[in-house]
């Protein structure tokens, strides 16, 4: 931004609005090049209000202003005032209505924020601030009001007319033309209104509620996409069962409408009564859709319908409070998903998640607390740190009240707040009440940025048969944050005696009789020691069980230690974390030597590790996959001073060749092992089996001998279903066999009709370890499937290089740092979010050497200097350099 520099809102800052908005009716002309829409506001005094001078402000942008009525009065020039995005109207009355008529242009709209077109369909997305993009209003989560809204377009091209709320009348009208009018009776802020019209075809279902009432389930999508449809339908039956077993909550209208688009920025949007959707999240059949394309359009559903309570019914005072519904939406549809299947797998990949991307975020220039204080951009804002960090303060919570209280803190959180919008505040308190416990310093989560670190010693006195651990906690500064206060963290602490199994635990002091397992230690200081009592001798501790808190952890134990629990602990999160950290330190090892210029041999001990577990008929193949993965490049170089993306692609690249050759005889054993007969089913059993399976075939190809291609071969001819023919894929689209050359333009041309499965072919290229993958992006840009006004497109073309692909990213040259703000150059001025989210690619500059950052940097102030920046780009880039 040359001129002049957006602004900043903070929280301290908030004030309630001036008026409230009780009944809007919304009329839309609908023509996907001019819009005409009408809406009719009642408004009133807000009794709460901060001020009495009676001055009502809207919200509104890339408005075409047709006229103004106040009470009937049509107002002129001089009775308003319009500065940027904001129109006021002095000495307006105690209560009044607002009729106001706008023109826009949702074909023109390639931001995907308001009212715009997708496959030459109608939709919408107004969170946080879309609804400013159709029409004049106090846009803004606190302003809660009754919506009736009237959709008139042509029969032929818009059969289908959808809104919020219940349908009360439709019918035809003349020159072809008909209308519906929808009713909500639910208030709700703006960000929540939503509209679809087109042509969809119809899937219909329905749900009993376990009070007896009939709800009626519609899914729309376009006809070619109509037998795909069975797993989302399955999914949303499966969510509403769910929450009304686990908290009691039930539906609440007759109808609950999704609709799949192919255009959309984000994952899905959970608009009352009416969501839509990224098609992605929506979309499957066994040929097309992987087995992790099953589990997130089940999580994704989940978690949109768990919004209905979380969310709408009680939702957000302003954007400061985002983690409030999407912590706690994330951390329900994580206990869905974990519920659905396998506890222990999904909590493991939640953390990888966290640590991939949360972890990173909240080392760097963007990172801010959960409740952030300020934003100059609030689409920025849904973040990592918001939604997974968030929800692992809410897992906190339930780790610290247990599950029963825990269920009793909601259930008072939301029969205090229902109807209302509230505040993270409020959350805490409903807990605390509900827990009967002072959660005064865990506010501390909402308020500090950084991942807090925990340093672990511990003694053992053989003379006193007595055990102590000393945990210390700190927190790296963060932006604006220099200094922190320690944090309550619970610690979920096991000790583990020689042959592995849980020991009785007792603190000194305690009278209770020591019970064997887990129990959660509660941290508040920035030091504490535990000492544990009646150990005949040293245990091996086992903290932080389940992933108890968002936090790193370090401990004076040794690689024994590990080993041992990586093979016995009996929370399988931590049997698989203790694998991990052996393979870490073990590739960090590595990368060290390949920076002094050599390379090491392996630890045999830990290949030893490796088969014993691969071989172990007993254990959970899902699991298993999980245990025999390497921690990925991002981890590793989070772990380093300096992150040496070259070195970490060398070291974890030749640690899993060495596996891949050491191993060979075994994989193969577990790939035949894990091979199922029978159709393709994307159940919990059978996607362990078919990932085991995979890793065995990805580990067998990292050293391309004749027989692992030609199994590989054989999988990609012969799979009934996409898991399978992808995998082998993958592993292809990494080799240099010829053989490359014919399968992926075969896949091309098999698919050339289902974007979501070109998606597939294009981030498998994207991603691939061959170095010539930037020119392979680059020559792909210009295939006639990709379409760079498409955010899936981009972000599995553009965003799976830049965030997917370190080793060529970072390329030494700095061509893929030029290539990436190319890009964010090239979409800003047409879709600022999904510009913004891949200009994060470049903020960490500072993690990298001298010539990298040197090269970044270089990138990031050409965006700055940018003629027209968006706020979103702006302050992604500004703080990146700050
Ligand atoms: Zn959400």
């Amino acid at each position: 931004m040359s001129d002049s520099q957006p602004r900043e809102v903070r929280l301290k800052d908030y004030v309630p609005p001036t008026y409230l908005v009780d009944t809007v009716d919304l009329h839309f002309d609908l023509d996907d090049a001019r819009t005409l829409v009408t809406a009719a506001l009642k408004l009133r005094r807000n009794p709460d209000a901060a001020t009495t001078d009676p001055v009502l402000t809207l919200f509104g942008r890339d408005l075409e202003l047709l006229s103004l009525r106040l009470d009937g009065r049509e107002l002129g020039e001089g009775d308003y005032r319009i500065l940027g995005e904001n129109l006021s109207i002095a000495g307006v009355p105690d209560t009044f209505s607002l009729q106001i008529e706008t023109v826009i242009h949702p074909r023109e709209n390639t931001s995907l924020e308001g009212l715009y077109t997708s496959s030459g369909n109608f939709c919408t997305q107004c969170e946080p601030e879309g609804f400013r993009k159709i029409t004049w209003f106090p846009d803004r989560p606190d302003v809660l009001a009754r919506y009736t809204v009237t959709l008139v377009a042509e029969y032929a091209r818009y059969p289908v007319l959808l809104a919020n709320g219940n349908l009360v009348e439709a019918g035809k009208l003349p020159d072809g033309r008909h209308f519906a009018r929808w009713d909500d009776p639910f208030p709700k802020p703006s960000y929540l209104f939503a509209l679809v019209a087109g042509d969809l075809v119809e899937i219909a279902d329905r749900f009993t509620t376990a009070s007896g009432r009939e709800v009626a389930l519609r899914l729309y999508v376009e006809a070619r996409n109509r037998a795909k449809c069975e797993h989302a339908m399955a999914s949303l039956k499966k969510a509403m069962a769910w929450d009304e077993q686990v908290y009691g909550l039930e539906y609440d209208l007759d109808i609950y409408m999704i609709v799949a688009v192919d255009d959309f920025n984000m994952g899905a949007m959970e608009n009352k009564g009416l969501n839509v959707f990224n098609s992605k999240y929506v979309l499957a059949r066994p040929e097309t859709a992987t087995d992790a394309d099953y589990q997130g359009i089940e999580g994704v559903i989940g978690h949109e319908y768990f919004h209905n309570w979380t969310g709408n019914r009680v939702t957000c005072r302003d954007w400061f409070q985002l983690s409030l519904k999407e912590g706690l939406t994330v951390f329900r549809d994580q206990q869905f998903s974990a519920d659905m299947g396998s506890a222990a797998v999904k909590r493991i990949e939640d953390v990888r998640i966290l640590r991939n991307s949360q972890f990173p975020e909240d080392a760097g220039p963007m990172a801010h607390p959960v409740r952030p204080a300020s934003y100059v951009e609030i689409n920025n804002f849904y973040t990592a740190t918001v939604y997974n960090k968030g929800a692992e303060v809410i897992r906190m919570y339930h780790t610290l009240l247990g599950p029963e209280r825990f269920r009793q803190g909601l259930r008072l959180y939301l029969e205090r707040h229902d109807g209302q919008a509230a505040t993270t505040d409020d959350f805490l308190r409903a807990m605390a009440e509900a827990g009967g416990i002072d959660l005064t310093q865990f506010q501390r989560w909402y308020e500090q940025a950084g991942t807090p670190e925990l340093q672990v010693e511990s003694a053992y006195d053989a003379a006193t048969r007595t055990f102590d651990l000393t945990v210390r906690q700190s927190c790296p500064a963060t932006p604006g944050q220099p200094l922190k206060e320690p944090f309550h963290i619970p610690l979920a602490a096991g000790l583990l005696g020689p042959d592995g199994r849980d020991l009785p635990l007792r603190l000194e002091g305690e009278t209770a009789p020591a019970v064997a397992g887990t129990r959660v230690l509660e941290l508040r200081h920035a030091t504490e020691t535990f000492r544990f009592v009646d150990l005949k001798e040293r245990p091996v501790p086992s903290l932080l069980r389940g992933f108890s808190a968002p936090v790193r952890l370090r401990g004076d134990w040794l690689q024994a230690d590990l080993a041992l629990r990586m093979a016995h602990d009996s929370d399988p999160f931590n049997r698989w974390e203790a694998g991990q950290q052996l393979a870490c330190d073990l590739l960090l090892r590595q990368v060290t030597a390949i920076g002094d210029g050599r390379e090491e041999a392996f630890d045999s001990s830990f290949v030893a590790a490796f088969r014993a577990a691969l071989n172990d008929a007993e254990s959970d193949p899902a699991l298993l996959a999980l245990a025999l993965t390497l921690p990925t490049e991002t981890y590793l170089g989070e772990q380093l001073e300096v992150i040496d993306p070259a070195a970490i692609h060398q070291a974890r690249e030749s640690l899993r060749r060495h596996l891949g050759e050491e191993l060979r005889d075994d994989f193969f054993q577990g790939y035949r092992r894990c091979r199922d007969a029978g159709p393709y089913r994307p159940e919990p059993a059978a996607i362990g089996r078919r990932s085991l399976k995979n890793l065995c075939l990805a580990y067998l190809m990292s050293r391309e001998d004749a027989d692992s291609l030609s199994l590989c071969l054989e999988q990609f001819e012969a799979a009934d279903n996409m898991t399978d023919v992808l995998a082998a894929l993958g592993c292809l689209a990494n080799s240099t066999d010829p053989r490359r050359e014919k399968a992926l333009p075969r896949f091309r041309e098999q698919w050339a009709d289902d974007p979501l499965v070109l998606d597939k072919w294009f981030l498998l290229q994207a991603t691939s370890r061959r170095p010539e993958a930037l020119d392979e992006v680059r020559r792909l840009m210009a295939d006639s499937a990709f379409n760079i006004r498409n955010p899936n497109k981009v972000r599995a073309l553009i965003g799976a290089f830049c965030q997917g692909n370190p080793a060529r990213f970072h390329a030494a040259d700095g061509e893929g740092y030029r290539f990436c703000a190319d890009q964010v150059l090239a979409i800003d001025p047409f879709n600022p979010q999904v510009a913004a989210r891949l200009l994060g690619a470049l903020s960490r500059w500072r993690r990298y050497d001298g010539a990298r950052q040197g090269l970044m940097r270089k990138e990031l102030e050409r965006i700055l200097a940018a003629e027209g920046l968006s706020p979103d780009c702006y302050e992604i880039a500004a703080k990146s350099l700050a």
